[in-house]
């Protein structure tokens, strides 16, 4: 029998199991897809996060992207103790907000005006009404296999054919609203022209991960997201792009910038807050305007642009250009696709390895990975394996064969090539 290297770990998940729902406050923290027991963190540092085992991990997760310095970074750290001693909310305005404010509309040109909020599923379903009110319609397009929080209208995620009207993904999701959302495969120019063929005058919006990082990593093929804004305009409807991931991670100007399009609503979330609770959405200013108090369209929060949240984003955002960090990040992850991709071609079975910029992912079947269902042919039990070899040679991932994991700042090239060995060692014993 394998001896148990994290028994503080275990003893604390059956503690939480009668305390927290199910031991945990995010369902994916159980471990459950990668069937291994859940880690505790007692703290974390740069690329490095020690459980309260005292056992040291190679963090790939990075709190799902949001530490794109790395843990504990230095400038952040300072933002927020400097924020905290002048309090911790006030709900009412203060001048950090306008300074982020102003980086996110310079760094990102399709926002002309911006609203904060606590998280990413926040903003997203704000930016769903946002898009209704305006277009006074009510079907709303995303797809399958995209996360875009857990607002009623998308935890949606596919019926059997793209056409259908969605099925909810969750007890307690009215069916009647789960039906106003239209699923699509990703990458499936043909089934989205029918979908707005049969339904493009009561679309209200289409949102969309414009790099798909929710089930893996699956890049948009070429000219894919050209065609969807181009659709969307000829039906009137609005463009929603979905940055919480890949926003500030893939650029200063997230996805967007590195596709050269405006969409019309943009969605941010995990980098922005530097691992505080913060969220925002913005886009064109005559959108925009119709949330309150400009319009008629409702959002508000007490803690939305909390002074800790954002001293802490903006800090990040500044460190991120003052560091160059977009270049690390780059180099580092083709550094790791070499790397990987010298392993994979020596091994006897099937790996897909999928990277763009700092986001990456392997797919335990044939590739190339274009969609959400080619996504599930991975094979979740050698995932699991994977997962379990390289914990016990200290690296972590995200935990699930469907997850991104993220490169960040902190990580070094040694650390790059460490893992790619460690990598390799695991693969070749699958
Ligand atoms: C994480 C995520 C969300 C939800 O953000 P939360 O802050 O977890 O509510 C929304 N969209 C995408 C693409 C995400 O990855």
């Amino acid at each position: 029998m394998v001896k148990n290297q994290r028994p503080t770990s275990s003893k604390l998940y059956l503690e939480a199991q009668e305390l927290l729902v199910g031991g945990v406050n995010s369902p994916v923290r159980t471990f459950g897809a990668v069937q291994t027991a859940p880690l505790f963190v007692s703290r974390a540092r740069g690329s490095r996060l020690w459980d309260v085992d005292g056992n040291e991990f190679l963090d790939y997760l990075g709190s799902w992207g949001a530490a794109i310095l790395g843990h504990a970074a230095g400038p952040v750290i300072r933002a927020i103790q400097e924020a905290a001693t002048k309090g911790t909310s006030f709900g009412l305005c203060h001048p950090l907000e306008l300074r982020l404010a102003q980086k996110v509309c310079q760094w990102v040109p399709s926002v002309e005006r911006l609203r904060l909020t606590s998280s990413g599923t926040e903003a997203c379903l704000t930016a769903v009404r946002l898009a209704r009110g305006v277009t006074g319609r009510e079907k709303i397009i995303k797809f399958e296999g995209a996360y875009h929080g857990h607002g009623d209208s998308l935890l949606v995620r596919a019926g059997s054919g793209a056409l259908a009207g969605g099925h909810p993904d969750s007890a307690g999701v009215p069916a009647w609203l789960a039906a106003q959302t239209l699923v699509v495969s990703w990458n499936d120019l043909p089934s989205l022209k029918e979908v707005f063929r049969l339904h493009g005058k009561e679309v209200a919006g289409i949102i969309l991960e414009p790099v798909l990082a929710n089930c893996g990593v699956i890049p948009p093929e070429p000219g894919f997201l050209e065609e969807v804004m181009e659709l969307a305009r000829q039906h009137g409807s609005l463009v929603i792009w979905d940055e919480v991931i890949t926003g500030f991670r893939l650029g200063p100007a997230g996805a967007q910038g590195q596709w050269g399009l405006r969409p019309d609503l943009t969605t941010f979330g995990k980098v922005l807050g530097g691992g505080l609770p913060l969220g925002a959405l913005g886009g064109r200013k005559e959108i925009m305007e119709r949330l309150a108090p400009c319009g008629d369209v409702y959002h508000a929060g007490t803690l939305s642009g909390n002074p800790v949240a954002v001293a802490a984003g903006l800090a990040q955002l500044e460190e991120l250009e003052k560091g160059g960090g977009y270049a690390i990040l780059t180099e580092l992850g083709e550094l790791l696709e070499q790397g990987i991709r010298e392993v994979l071609r020596g091994l006897p079975y099937p790996v897909c390895f999928q990277r763009c910029g700092s986001l990456f992912s392997f797919f335990f079947t044939e590739g190339p990975i274009r969609n959400f269902r080619d996504a599930r042919r991975s094979d979740p039990k050698k995932f699991a394996r994977f997962f379990a070899g390289l914990l016990e040679r200290g690296i972590l991932l995200a935990p699930s064969p469907w997850e991104s994991s993220f490169l960040s700042v902190a990580h070094t090239e040694n650390d790059v090539e460490w893992t790619v060995r460690m990598m390799g060692e695991v693969l070749r014993s699958l």
